[in-house]
């Protein structure tokens, strides 16, 4: 730990600003004030906690990199990584809450909608007023989202939307879905769906193992009229969603390394606790071996999120990096769950730790976002010129 009791073997506070840190500081109070006291038994019962939605936005959650005249936070994107590491020391599922609104809903309203829209919906969402999902996953069409059958029809004063969405996060609870859904043309577009609209129905998923506290659900449309000016104007073409993606997985990049400080944070102290043999367990060459490669992956990947952070920054981040980040993260976190579980030994599989919810969650953010082999499939693609996976 550094001096701010931050875990951080390669000072790499020393290159971050003040305003960094003290955001960094305020999402990691709110988290050990409104998140971890409660979140075990949160995602024992399955539970999403409702109330977590405005308090959210009033610690600045929502949307940080939106500008302020629309309720966002005006912050850079290092700002932005290290609020969503912060929440998933927490819990992965609360972060993906965060996530979705800010990457996936506010995100695309704002790079895509006319200003009616932004003005519309934007503010409601920084505050946490209104909770928002994204509707881009479907049954039948999962790591190739370009094969959806979700459509919306022109009739002239309105739009007929039809199809289903499945595996959404917040859905059950959010006034506001964007989803995309092809044209007429067969181009994909973006059209925002509000609570209420005839024909629209949310029905949650349940006996999920992971992502507990965190709300699920499916999005059914039977012809649901939309009104016009609920389309997204400024955008058409997979290339929407996936932008959208890129934001919301720069944010997983960062924040699967929270869950992956947690879980080392947790295994050096119990194992500098714990006896056995007569001599605390971390004095065993094989759990110093374990736990010193959980700090060198986590200082490897600090650096490799702070790198992709500035080039986000100066608007030169490409997906490819991001797909590699993303992947990297989520991939060391999900190993360090795993040792960690192992130097509790028996403990590590219960709620006295929070190793094996953060495992058990870290199966959700390995999958969504782009699963682990299809970012894999985007690296090698980059490097040969060569798409594998289509
Ligand atoms: P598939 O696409 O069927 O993949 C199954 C397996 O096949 C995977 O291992 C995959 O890597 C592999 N595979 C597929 N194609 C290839 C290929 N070409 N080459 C090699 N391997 C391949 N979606 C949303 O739109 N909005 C949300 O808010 C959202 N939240 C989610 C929350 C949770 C808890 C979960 C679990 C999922 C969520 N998703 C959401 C959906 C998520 O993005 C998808 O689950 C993911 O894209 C994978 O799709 P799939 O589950 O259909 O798996």
């Amino acid at each position: 730990l550094n001096a701010a009791g931050f875990t951080d073997y390669y000072d790499i506070d020393g290159l971050l600003t003040e305003e960094h840190k003290l955001i960094r500081q305020s999402i990691r109070d709110f988290v050990k004030k409104e998140i971890s006291p409660n979140v075990e038994q949160w995602a024992q019962q399955a539970h999403f906690p409702s109330e977590i939605v405005r308090k959210f936005g009033e610690v600045g959650a929502f949307g940080p990199t939106i500008p302020t005249e629309y309720g966002g936070g005006g912050l850079d994107y290092i700002s932005y990584g290290l609020i969503m590491q912060e929440i998933e020391r927490g819990d992965s599922g609360m972060r993906s809450t965060a996530s979705v609104q800010g990457s996936l809903v506010m995100f695309p309203i704002y790079q895509y909608g006319s200003e009616e829209q932004r003005r519309k919906f934007l503010p409601k969402l920084a505050s946490g007023e209104w909770l928002g999902c994204f509707g881009l996953t479907e049954p039948d069409h999962g790591s190739n989202p370009g094969g959806m059958t979700t459509t919306i029809k022109d009739m002239g004063d309105y739009y007929l939307l039809n199809g289903a969405k499945l595996w959404i996060s917040n859905s059950p609870e959010s006034q506001v879905a964007v989803v995309w859904a092809k044209d007429d043309n067969g181009r994909i577009r973006g059209v925002i769906v509000e609570r209420g609209m005839e024909g629209f129905s949310t029905p949650e998923i349940h006996n999920k193992w992971s992502l507990r506290a965190s709300i699920t659900g499916e999005l059914v449309f039977e012809d649901v009229k939309i009104p016009k000016e609920n389309i997204l104007p400024n955008i058409d073409g997979l290339k929407g969603p996936l932008s959208c993606l890129d934001s919301a997985r720069y944010g997983i990049a960062w924040g699967a390394l929270g869950a992956a400080i947690d879980c080392y944070e947790s295994a050096l102290k119990y194992s500098l606790q714990r006896e056995q043999f007569g001599k605390p367990i971390a004095s065993f060459q094989l759990q110093q071996r374990k736990l010193a490669e959980m700090i060198t992956e986590i200082t490897k990947a600090q650096l490799m999120v702070w790198r992709l952070g500035m080039l986000k920054n100066e608007g030169k981040a490409t997906s490819a990096q991001i797909s590699m980040a993303k992947r990297n993260s989520v991939e060391i976190a999900l190993e360090i769950a795993r040792e960690a579980r192992q130097i509790h030994g028996g403990m590590g599989i219960t709620g006295e730790y929070p190793i094996m919810r953060h495992m058990m969650n870290l199966e959700s953010v390995v999958t969504y976002e782009g699963t682990h082999d299809i970012h894999l499939l985007i690296t090698g693609a980059d490097i040969t010129g060569i798409q594998a996976f289509k």
